[in-house]
């Protein structure tokens, strides 16, 4: 790597290494390699494993849980995690309910709730988008009517995802009609047990079931359940949005798939004949390297309080793009072979890894549009860094 590390440094990058290999299952990595679903099930013992150790939650305060490392140190466990093929945790827990929680969630939620979303023992997901309020997320209609002791709640949520593996949903929902759209949001937590709540799969172009359609019909909520004041929702959701910047940004996670790449290229020829073939693998090694410095000084800045603004959406736009390049290469490089696709029927005779990269690839169409499109990123960029003030 170029960035140039301290010796201390080294040692923690070394035992993190060796830890994660130490006790990473072989079936778990090889799952992971090969794109194959993980069950809740499958992952909470090893959710169990890292929350034992103190690497679940590490980007959270110490006092809620965190690892206390520096920024150097977070970056070096996630690419580690990531190079030892270790599946990446549930994350709505992590990065975007346990952060809004700790900063906005009253005492009484924070015990009820941070202890789950450290142990693994529960599972979230993100209510926001609804049918006709996606990239207009103010524009929703989710209905949040005050009765005696809470709230009922009553609309659609779509594009869940993990909601049916969910224990429990942040959800967005109107609580005043009377006012500009932004001002009368408030967040809520909801049980996925609660009567009136249904879940329905939407089945993706790769085949396989992540995202849901929510409907809610006079779900109660209990008062102790809204999140910090009524109405003050829009701040919460944007914070929570921008929090984990660095997440979105996928970036070791590719250097890995990038890493796999070349293997599979340099097994099927071309790569030292073919100097445009090579040329692209090249670029994509080079957009790799500025977005980890990127995202290694967008973490600096986020530890020390600065923030110029706009950071997660050039991540975003960047680790999204580059996510999409190193797909659409791997279609190149397996040819025909990718041309099996994803269908159950189809791929019988097709090896576990490339109908990992092909179910990828379909996939990966996603990621330009989920945690905000790319086209509205680069309008908050323009905002935001272009044109500011
Ligand atoms: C796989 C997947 C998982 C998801 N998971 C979740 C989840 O867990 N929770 C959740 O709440 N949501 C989730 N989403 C929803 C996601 O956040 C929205 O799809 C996204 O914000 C875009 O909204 P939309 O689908 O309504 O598209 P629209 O907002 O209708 O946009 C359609 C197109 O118009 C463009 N566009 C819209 N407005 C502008 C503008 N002002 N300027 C320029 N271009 C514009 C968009 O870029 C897009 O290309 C998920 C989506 C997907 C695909």
């Amino acid at each position: 790597m170029y960035v140039i590390l301290s010796e201390q440094e080294r040692q923690f990058r070394d035992e993190v290494r060796d830890d994660l290999r130490a006790a990473l299952p072989l079936g778990l990595a090889e799952a992971r390699r090969n794109r194959v679903h993980i069950s809740r099930e499958t992952l909470t013992p090893w959710h169990e494993l890292l929350a034992r150790r103190g690497w679940s939650t590490p980007n959270w305060p110490v006092e809620h849980g965190g690892a206390g490392w520096s920024a150097t140190e977070r970056f070096l466990f996630e690419r580690e995690y990531a190079m030892a093929d270790a599946p990446p945790l549930s994350v709505f827990g992590i990065y975007l309910v346990g952060p809004t929680l700790y900063t906005f969630g009253s005492q009484d939620q924070r015990q009820k709730y941070l202890p789950g979303i450290r142990s693994g023992a529960h599972f979230w997901c993100q209510g926001y988008s609804e049918p006709n309020a996606g990239s207009d997320l103010a524009a929703l209609r989710t209905i949040a009517r005050k009765v005696d002791g809470g709230w009922t709640i009553s609309g659609q949520k779509t594009w869940t995802t993990e909601a049916h593996e969910a224990d429990f949903m942040i959800c967005l929902a109107r609580t005043n009609s009377e006012v500009k759209p932004q001002a009368g949001l408030s967040v809520f937590v909801v049980d996925m047990r609660s009567p009136g709540l249904s879940v329905r799969p939407i089945e993706t172009i790769d085949f396989e079931h992540s995202v849901n359609e929510v409907y809610l019909d006079d779900v109660f909520v209990p008062d102790s359940d809204l999140v910090g004041e009524v109405d003050k929702g829009w701040t919460y959701a944007k914070f929570l949005l921008n929090h984990e910047r660095t997440n979105n940004a996928q970036v070791h996670q590719s250097r890995r798939e990038f890493q796999g790449l070349v293997e599979m290229a340099r097994e099927r020829g071309g790569l030292d004949t073919d100097p445009l073939f090579a040329h692209r693998f090249v670029e994509i090694d080079v957009g790799l390297s500025a977005l980890e410095l990127t995202v290694l000084r967008t973490l600096t800045l986020e530890y020390e309080g600065a923030s110029a603004g706009g950071e997660a959406s050039i991540l975003k736009v960047e680790g999204s793009v580059l996510q999409q390049k190193i797909t659409a290469l791997a279609m190149d490089v397996l040819g025909e072979d990718a041309a099996l696709g994803p269908a159950p029927d189809l791929n019988g005779g097709c090896r576990a890894e490339t109908a990992g990269w092909i179910e990828r690839h379909l996939f990966y169409r996603a990621v330009t549009i989920y945690g905000g499109s790319n086209e509205i990123q680069m309008g908050i960029v323009a905002k935001a860094i272009l044109q500011p003030g």
